[in-house]
């Protein structure tokens, strides 16, 4: 089996000049790749890719740090339900870049919308939680939705174990390459909690990351769960194909 990049943002201006190439390193290496939007121009940006590459997969959503473009909800659930994509994604709440209480309180509103409309469309969802976890795995839960990807997920550990038990999915970064924070999640969950993703291009030791990074966790992965970086690939590429290839 092959490993899984179940996030990332190949549309941004990062990869403008070797966009081609990444993705087809990527094609060789991994089962597919998720490019998450943020916002309508690049929700349409990850479509055009899901229309060219075999291996690509679009989620469509708004980002919650996107505060400028919350002024596009109306237009972006219009999108969604006319592209149907895999998933509604990237959503959710960031209390690290929005400190404003008012601002925090639109993208709550903007994170509830996005969520109303993933159960009547019945997807599964990508959230973003930074600073936020624990409120925004509170919002999840009384949501009925047939998948849910913490994407990126740097909350206590006690609250991924009570994430999972309700069903959710752990997004592990390619921060468990030199993070202790995100190394202790991956200690207290099982593999088959988790997913792996590489939010290209960030989170990579301050270089630009690319997909089949995602390959060097699952060696650190399995190096923490004392086990093989086979069974790694084997459980988080099961979640991956449950929650993206429904
Ligand atoms: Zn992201």
């Amino acid at each position: 089996m092959k490993a899984v990049d179940s996030h990332c943002h190949l549309d941004f201006e990062q990869f403008d000049e070797d966009r081609e190439e990444i993705i087809k390193d990527a094609e060789k290496q991994l089962e597919f790749i998720v490019v998450a939007g943020s916002n309508l121009e690049h929700n349409k940006a990850a479509l055009e890719l899901e229309r060219n590459y075999k291996s690509v997969k679009a989620n469509l959503g708004l980002h919650p740090t996107y505060t400028e473009s919350f002024n596009q909800l109306e237009r972006i659930k219009t999108q969604i339900r006319e592209e149907d994509p895999v998933a509604v994604g990237e959503i959710g709440l960031d209390h690290h870049h929005v400190e404003d209480e008012e601002i925090r309180e639109r993208q709550e509103e903007v994170f509830r919308e996005m969520l109303e409309l993933a159960e009547e469309l019945e997807k599964p969802v990508v959230v973003h939680s930074r600073d936020a976890e624990a409120r925004c795995v509170e919002i999840l839960d009384s949501y009925d939705l047939p998948g849910v990807f913490l994407h990126c997920f740097n909350g206590e550990p006690k609250l991924a174990k009570e994430a999972v038990e309700k069903g959710m999915k752990i997004g592990v970064t390619t921060q468990i390459l030199y993070s202790n924070r995100v190394q202790n999640i991956v200690d207290s969950l099982n593999s088959e909690d988790l997913l792996l993703e590489t939010d290209s291009p960030f989170l990579y030791r301050g270089e630009r990351n690319q997909p089949v990074n995602v390959l060097e966790s699952a060696e650190k992965i399995a190096e923490i769960k004392e086990t093989d970086e086979e069974t790694v690939i084997e459980d988080t590429t099961s979640n991956s194909r449950a929650i993206f290839l429904r």
